[in-house]
């Protein structure tokens, strides 16, 4: 016994005692084959024999082809119906193998079509996979940008809020600074109106600063009155009550303010930077005037003051101030 690894297509195989170019039954289908071939041959004989006959189990010899033969219905009836007419086993044999072919053809027609359903149905699957996962996909980035942007909002404002406590502080910090400054300058004022207050005598000193030069000969002349030095700016009062009588530019003096008093005595202010009266003001003892400087015939910023005895005479300030209660 011999059997073709090749299957169907292989040449057909010798087979010792059968004699001929006889097929061996091989497999399911060419037992089938040769059924279909075996009835051929006895439906020439008629067919009532076919079902009147028992059939054994076995599976070799006439008897089981007879017995394959009926079992392979409905095909093999068909094949009997389009065989028996021709009564001869070589138009048997070819109308066999044609069938065969037709039949491989056909069961390969539905492997071929499961094949392409099973495809299309493996296509489909995967094509709602991947419709599911690109929708997973968009509701997932939505959500981020949902996240994202629930946190971008946050996140501006915490930092406005945070700018506008900053704002607040600096505010605050700045209305503080400004209400020590006031504070400060309250103070300072009412230092100088303190300083400013007149004597019992209802005297004043003309201004704050440095002595720096007295009445008398000087450099070769005479100097007329005394000088105090303080910085620009400085205020410059009146000695005491009067009526300002020149309050302007003067020839050495670049500035000057006159003021006389209600006894006669004249007092003189010069070089002053900025003057603060007017001529025919009414002042009262310590009320400011105008503000030291360095205009005119001035080495450096100070005050020049003189004192007119009866509107005219000039004397030396110091014993005048001094006897009225002010010390330069
Ligand atoms: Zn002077």
């Amino acid at each position: 016994m011999s059997a073709s690894p090749q299957g169907d297509s292989a040449r057909p195989t010798p087979v010792t005692g059968v004699g001929g170019r006889h097929r061996k039954p091989r497999s399911a289908r060419k037992r089938r084959v040769a059924a279909v071939m075996a009835a051929s041959a006895v439906v020439a004989v008629g067919h009532p024999l076919l079902t009147a006959m028992a059939v054994p189990e076995a599976d070799n010899g006439v008897e089981g082809v007879l017995r394959m033969a009926l079992t392979a219905a409905p095909k093999s009836e068909a094949a009997l119906s389009l065989i028996a007419p021709r009564a001869t086993l070589g138009d048997s044999i070819a109308e066999a193998r044609k069938l065969q072919r037709a039949d491989d053809v056909r069961a390969e027609q539905a492997r071929a079509a499961e094949a392409a359903r099973q495809q299309v149905i493996a296509a489909e699957q995967q094509a709602a996979a991947e419709k599911a996962a690109a929708e997973k996909a968009a509701a997932d980035k939505i959500a981020a940008e949902k996240a994202a942007a629930e946190k971008a909002a946050a996140d501006k404002a915490a930092a406005e809020k945070a700018a506008a406590e900053k704002a607040a502080a600096a505010k605050k910090a700045a209305a503080e600074k400004a209400a020590a400054e006031k504070a400060a300058a309250d103070k300072k004022r009412q230092a100088t109106a303190a300083a400013a207050k007149p004597a019992a005598s209802g005297f004043v000193k003309p201004a704050q600063g440095r002595f720096t030069s007295g009445f008398g000969a000087r450099w070769g002349s005479t100097h007329y009155g005394v000088d105090i030095a303080n910085k620009i700016g400085t205020p410059i009062l009146a000695v005491t009550s009067g009526v300002v009588i020149d309050a302007g530019p003067a020839s050495g003096f670049g500035l000057w303010v006159r003021i006389r008093h209600d006894d006669g005595t004249v007092t003189v202010y010069g070089h002053m930077n900025e003057i603060l009266t007017s001529k025919g003001a009414r002042v009262g003892a310590g009320q400011q005037i105008a503000t030291i400087g360095n205009r005119g015939q001035s080495t450096g910023p100070h005050l020049h003051f003189e004192v007119w005895q009866g509107g005219s005479r000039k004397i030396d300030p110091v014993p005048w101030l001094r006897a009225r209660g002010i010390t330069l």
